[in-house]
């Protein structure tokens, strides 16, 4: 099979690694090599951060009003509408996640860029009304300069945007770094940034591992913003990196969401929320409603039912349009999938549904699996999947199903299910999570902040907040008074 070999964008240029090593990247749905990518380490991470930093400073950059920048995304988001098919079908054969997801999500993509930019003029300060005589103060946000954003397998060029398009609309310039896994649509979407007339430099992409080009871009004493997607382990290391640049940092990291279905709920529309919540994407994402906490009143027909939904999700080829779920996106992370799963088993744990790997594929798929898991303390409740793997569990009263629901380490989102409106803004007021869809699941919005608490991570993407998080506010005094500064000796 012949194999497409990618070059990074660094500083308005396309090019391969100082060091000139590549590594291949593969087909989930075959397990081939497709393409071959550069293989960047410390060296190319600092060419590119010094891109970024010259271009920062630079007038075609920073004279450009933030009218203009607004219109330089905006163009970005027209271009990638127009782009959309290519790049969605480019990212489902890098990371091998369903045609039907990543065509929606190219499909909404461009409203990242048109949100972002219609707020790019939008960042005001404010006039301060100060408690001192003769004095005016006022506020003026600021852009902080280099960012670096690291980037995960499931959702590249999606979390990308999210990141990419406020901080350009705020006027800092930018470092992705994609996984390793999946990086070519962001490779193909630095191209179309050159294209909508982005300054030289504003936009770099840098391939490569965490341990190499990773490493090396969160730890840049030129770096002062780092936006990271990833589980919670990488982000120790960059929190640890950032100790050393000061960079401020956001990390949007996995979940172990409960999706609550209470007895009044609609079943049917409660049974398709745990599967678009847990099976959808194959269970690789990162709101992923992989505790299914269901009311004892439907219990049972809510098993069933659900059992019956996920007989008819129909595994294949992630580019076929008729395919429901496709492979993981990667061997190792199907290795964890299986490990876990057995790990459910020898702990006591009974598995309803799927469990294996589906017969005669090739690639790297597994079965819709949902297993009964009564003890809260077990690792298939505690711990994260990253896979179609749900842990069901029964509850009998509101307040068992927020302690239930809060019973985890991470707090990223959560479902509930329920026809009592006034109990699911009840339960969205108490439940530990920082995004809760009530009747729906896995809804996004360029204006609706995503992030989490705890092992979920800190800081929001999305919506007006995430543009001024890639700010720093400045503040101004001025002396009206016609006298000469006296007593240097107190504070004015
Ligand atoms: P990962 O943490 O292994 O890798 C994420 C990125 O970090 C990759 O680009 C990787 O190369 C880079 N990296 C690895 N080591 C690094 C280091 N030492 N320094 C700097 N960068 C380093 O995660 P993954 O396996 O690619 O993605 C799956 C994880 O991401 C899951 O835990 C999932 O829940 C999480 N996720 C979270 C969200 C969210 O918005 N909360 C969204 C998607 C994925």
């Amino acid at each position: 099979m012949s194999q497409t070999h990618f070059k990074m964008l660094i500083g308005g240029q396309q090019v391969d690694a100082l060091s000139g090593r590549t590594y291949a990247s593969q087909n989930p749905a075959t397990g081939e090599a497709w393409a071959i990518l550069p293989d960047a380490d410390a060296a190319d991470a600092d060419r590119a951060v010094r891109a970024a930093h010259d271009a920062f400073r630079s007038p075609a950059w920073r004279g450009l009003t933030a009218t203009a920048r607004g219109k330089l995304l905006r163009r970005l988001g027209d271009l990638v509408a127009q782009h959309g098919e290519k790049l969605a079908e480019l990212e489902t054969r890098d990371n091998g996640k369903l045609i039907r997801e990543t065509r929606g999500q190219l499909a909404y993509l461009p409203e990242f860029f048109h949100y972002a930019g219609g707020l790019a003029d939008k960042l005001e300060g404010s006039t301060l009304p100060i408690d001192k005589a003769d004095m005016f103060a006022f506020t003026v946000p600021e852009p902080l300069g280099v960012v670096a954003a690291i980037i995960p397998w499931n959702s590249p060029l999606y979390l990308t945007a999210i990141k990419l398009a406020p901080a350009l609309a705020a006027g800092n310039t930018i470092v992705v770094k994609p996984s390793e896994h999946a990086s070519a649509s962001i490779l193909r979407f630095a191209a179309l940034a050159r294209e909508a007339g982005f300054p030289d430099g504003v936009v770099n992409v840098v391939t490569g591992f965490g341990a190499g080009a990773g490493t090396a871009l969160t730890s840049h004493p030129l770096v002062r913003r780092v936006a990271f997607t990833g589980g919670p382990s990488t982000a120790r290391h960059v929190i640890r990196a950032t100790a050393d640049n000061f960079a401020k940092l956001s990390l949007e990291l996995g979940g172990k969401s409960a999706n609550i279905v209470f007895d009044d709920a609609d079943l049917e529309g409660a049974v398709n929320g745990a599967v678009a919540g847990v099976y959808a994407a194959s269970g690789q994402s990162c709101v992923a409603g992989s505790r299914l906490l269901v009311q004892a009143g439907i219990y049972d027909r809510f098993v069933a039912a659900l059992k019956e939904r996920m007989a008819r999700i129909a595994i294949g080829d992630p580019l076929d349009p008729a395919s429901d779920m496709g492979p993981m996106a990667t061997e190792q992370q199907l290795g964890i999938v299986e490990s876990m799963v057995e790990r459910a088993r020898e702990q006591g744990a009974q598995v309803l549904a799927g469990g294996q790997r589906p017969a005669g594929r090739a690639g790297w798929f597994y079965e819709p699996t949902l297993i009964a898991a009564e003890t809260p303390t077990l690792d298939i409740v505690q711990n994260e999947v990253f896979g179609p793997v749900a842990a069901i569990m029964r509850f009998e009263t509101e307040a068992e199903a927020l302690e239930l629901a809060n019973g985890t380490e991470y707090a990223l989102a959560a479902g509930i299910w329920t026809r009592d409106m006034a109990r699911g803004h009840r339960f969205a007021r108490d439940v530990h999570a920082g995004i809760v869809w009530v009747n729906t699941y896995r809804a996004v919005s360029a204006m609706a902040p995503i992030g989490g608490y705890g092992a979920s991570g800190y800081g929001r993407e999305g919506g007006i907040h995430a543009v001024l998080d890639y700010t720093e506010l400045k503040t101004v005094w001025v002396n009206l008074s016609e006298q000469p500064m006296g007593d240097p000796f107190v504070m004015r």
